[in-house]
């Protein structure tokens, strides 16, 4: 690759040589002025990793509970408990959810408030109906914070938290919640959440426990860019001790009068850059995620010519990003999904919740629909 630049050229040299981007390497990313050579060096990282491979799986979001004890400033989702509109799922009512879609999804997404009465026998009750009527179904769920909040009502360690959750059958932790792992910028849009160390001892501790986590990073409140690389630079230092970090997501805040005024709306280009320099920063995070349900298909269609490997999902019901302004198609058919993945030149690989299983989708394959219950 010729790219004449003394900044990216020896950057280009240290990925060469498989040597880690410093904090200061990752800055000069995130304010060159020639974008787009940052945008081709991230493809060329992410087709060094998987070719032309794009990954995605089919699934639906169940929000358990917008009931929440905290008030984050940027969330448009939680609700007091004598609100209107607030709503708490109870066993029943959330596999019926699950119901209409359990011959098509592999994965169930469910993340929500922080109940006030919901402790550990709660959950793990949940977790058990609901693998017990779709065996073959992932639950992925709660976040960080949701953990923290079940294991302080319940009056157990966060590791027996987990411990319990996934022998009742909780198979993979969404990364939500991370928001940016600056404790400054935490007691500014969410105070009371879960501190920096947290988010990160939660989920080492999952992933000491054999439980594969995603992690994420919400962007364009009111941090600077040094505090998204130092954001980065903790993920992957606590990637190097626990390793359970599977997949990164990156997303922009979507603003509006309420929440966050202050905070802008992050151009296309803010966010393309960003998750180039997420793949390139996260050098021992496998895969870096296009969240359409925020940022949308248009951008999620470069997003993957531009770092990203994996696109989530068909998503066939959401409400976080949806009430925060999100305006992001549901129910994305497979094939709709493959189109949107073949105009930017991948080829669509359909996979597992934690990446163990990979189907590649031929156009128009009618077995596009059926479960995933390939070999690898
Ligand atoms: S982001 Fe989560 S913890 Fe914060 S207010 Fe919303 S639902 Fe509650």
């Amino acid at each position: 690759m010729l790219i004449e630049d003394e900044i990216l050229n020896p950057i280009i040299s240290d990925l060469i040589k498989g040597q880690r981007l410093s904090i200061i390497q990752g800055l000069a990313l995130l304010k060159h002025p020639n974008l787009n050579g940052v945008l081709e060096i991230a493809n060329l990282d992410k087709k060094a990793r998987y070719g032309e491979n794009i990954f995605f799986n089919v699934n639906i979001h169940v929000n358990q509970s917008n009931i929440c004890v905290l008030a984050c400033k940027f969330c448009a989702f939680r609700r007091g408990k004598r609100a209107d509109d607030a709503y708490a799922l109870d066993t029943n009512s959330y596999i019926s959810q699950i119901e209409p879609f359990a011959e098509i999804v592999d994965e169930v997404h469910s993340v929500g408030g922080l109940h006030p009465e919901w402790n550990l026998g709660y959950y793990c009750n949940l977790f058990e109906q609901t693998k017990n009527r779709f065996p073959s179904i992932t639950i992925k769920a709660l976040t960080a914070v949701e953990i923290k909040h079940i294991a302080t009502i319940s009056g157990e360690s966060f590791k027996e938290t987990i411990r319990q959750l996934k022998q009742s059958g909780l198979g993979s932790i969404p990364g939500g919640g991370a928001e940016i792992l600056v404790d400054s910028v935490r007691d500014k849009i969410c105070k009371g959440k879960e501190s920096s160390q947290e988010y990160l001892d939660i989920h080492g501790i999952a992933h000491t426990l054999g439980m594969p986590t995603n992690c994420t990073m919400l962007f364009g409140t009111v941090e600077t860019p040094e505090e998204r690389i130092i954001h980065l630079d903790k993920l992957r230092c606590q990637q190097d001790k626990t390793g359970g970090f599977q997949c990164f997501v990156p997303y922009p805040f979507l603003p509006d009068s309420s929440r966050l005024p202050e905070a802008q709306l992050s151009s296309a280009n803010e966010i393309l850059r960003m998750i180039a320099v997420s793949r390139l920063m996260l050098d021992n995070i496998p895969h870096i995620k296009a969240y359409r349900m925020n940022i949308g298909d248009e951008i999620a269609e470069l997003a993957i010519s531009v770092g990203a490997d994996d696109i989530d999902g068909t998503v066939i019901q959401e409400s976080i990003m949806h009430l925060a302004g999100s305006t992001a198609q549901l129910d994305f058919g497979i094939d709709e999904l493959c189109r949107l993945v073949r105009r930017a030149g991948g080829v669509p690989i359909r996979r597992d919740t934690v990446y163990s299983k990979f189907k590649p989708i031929e156009i128009k394959s009618p077995s596009s629909v059926h479960r995933l219950n390939m070999a690898k």
